[in-house]
Order: C-alpha cells, then structure tokens, then sequence
C-alpha cells in the first residue's frame, strides 16, 4: 500500500502549508483533518447547538454529511453540500472547536471517517493524533512546533482584526484545552521525528520534510 505522512503539532506550527506543499511535490493526496472538526463545529453552532453542552453534541454528531476535497491544489470541505471551507475559519468557529473536538463520540466518528479516506495510502494527513490514533502505523511521522511567538506572528499574518498578542492568549487558551484531554491529541507519538519551524521559511520546512521521506 501507499505512503502515508503524518504531519502532526500545535496551531501556527506551519502545518497546513507544509503539509499541502509535501503532498503536492511528491503527488499525494492531503487530509486536513483539523477542517473536518471546524466543520461538525460549524454546523452545531448553526444548529443552535451549544458546543459546551457535551451530550447535545454527542447526540448529534452523526447528522451532517461531510465532504472533504483530498487534492492540495484544490482543498475544500462541505455540509450536507455546502461549501464551508471559509465559514469554518471565523473566530466564531476557532473559540468553539476545542470543547467539540473533546467529545469523544465526535473523534469517534471523525477518526473513523479519516481511516476511510486514507484507505490505501498515499497521502499527507494534518491534524494532532494522526501518528498516535488515526494512523499509528504511518512510516513516517513528523512533528512540527515552533515558539510562541512565530506561532502567533504566522496566525495574524492569517487573521484579519487581530493582534498578535492577542492570537498569542487565544492559541495558549486552545492548546490547553486541547491537551488536557484523557487520549491528548497534542502528545507526540514515540517515533515521531520533531521538526522545529522556528527559524525555518515554508521552503525549508518542505525541503527537510521531503528529506525525511526520501530517507
Ligand atoms: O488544525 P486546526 O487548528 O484547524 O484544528 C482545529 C481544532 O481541531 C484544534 O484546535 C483541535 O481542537 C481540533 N483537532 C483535533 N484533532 C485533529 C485535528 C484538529 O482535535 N486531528
């Protein structure tokens, strides 16, 4: 079967571009799999659903129908066949996805989608347990950190209407939510290789990730 990467590591790492150039210079398909949690997040917020109500969105969870492109030239995700792709980016979205992604009858499902659409293989997956859970077996898993500060200078060079000290606090709110978790998405798997982007511009970080592989 096909290559599998697993590309794992907090908000403002670098992730997503990396991860998509990876994909597109060695011609493989790519996984957000972040995308996909932002997604059920999105469509309980438009339910009226309240992301803090841990039973409400078990309940629910299996109701919208998700649709996510694998090609990193065209990446996209949708609901019940509507493209949400820029909806699931808001602030609105981004404040609430922490407590949605915790219920575990939400990873359930999500992890078990994300195993469907790897299938045989060859492809770059994103997220923060795919070298742990979703795909413990991957040849090859990288995991990316960078300072605080890079990490919030990358998200408000994102954002619009925020300051960097402010995205700062809002990403340290986040990976603690995310990481006091019972199954931590954020831990590293053992064999995974850590890749510090820090002092690193986005072509360096595909070019020691394509090293990697070729290794
Ligand atoms: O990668 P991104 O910042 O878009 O992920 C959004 C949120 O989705 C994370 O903060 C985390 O709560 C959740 N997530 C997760 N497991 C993944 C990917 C994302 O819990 N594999």
């Amino acid at each position: 079967s096909g290559l599998v990467v697993a590309m794992d590591g907090p908000s403002g790492s670098g992730k997503s571009s990396a991860s998509r150039g990876v994909a597109r210079a060695l011609g493989l398909r790519y996984l957000d799999t972040g995308a996909m949690y932002r997604a059920v997040t999105w469509w309980m917020l438009d339910q009226g659903v309240d992301p803090a109500d841990q039973d409400a969105v078990a309940d629910r969870c299996r109701e919208p129908r998700l649709e996510i492109s694998t090609d990193p030239d065209a990446p996209g995700i949708s609901v019940d066949g509507t493209d949400v792709s820029g909806p699931i980016r808001t602030q609105e979205v981004t404040r609430a996805v922490s407590a949605v992604s915790a219920v575990p009858d939400v990873r359930r499902r999500l992890v078990d989608l994300q195993r469907q659409i790897i299938g045989p293989g060859d492809i770059v997956v994103e997220g923060r347990d795919i070298g742990t859970v979703v795909a413990p077996d991957a040849p090859l898993k990288i995991y990316l950190t960078a300072s605080a500060d890079a990490r919030a200078l990358r998200r408000t060079a994102e954002l619009t209407g925020t300051s960097t000290r402010e995205q700062r606090a809002e990403m340290a709110r986040r990976d603690a939510l995310d990481s006091t978790r019972k199954t931590d998405p954020l831990a590293m798997a053992a064999d995974a290789v850590e890749l510090d982007t820090t002092p690193l511009d986005l072509d360096e970080v595909i070019a020691e990730v394509l090293r990697l592989v070729k290794e």
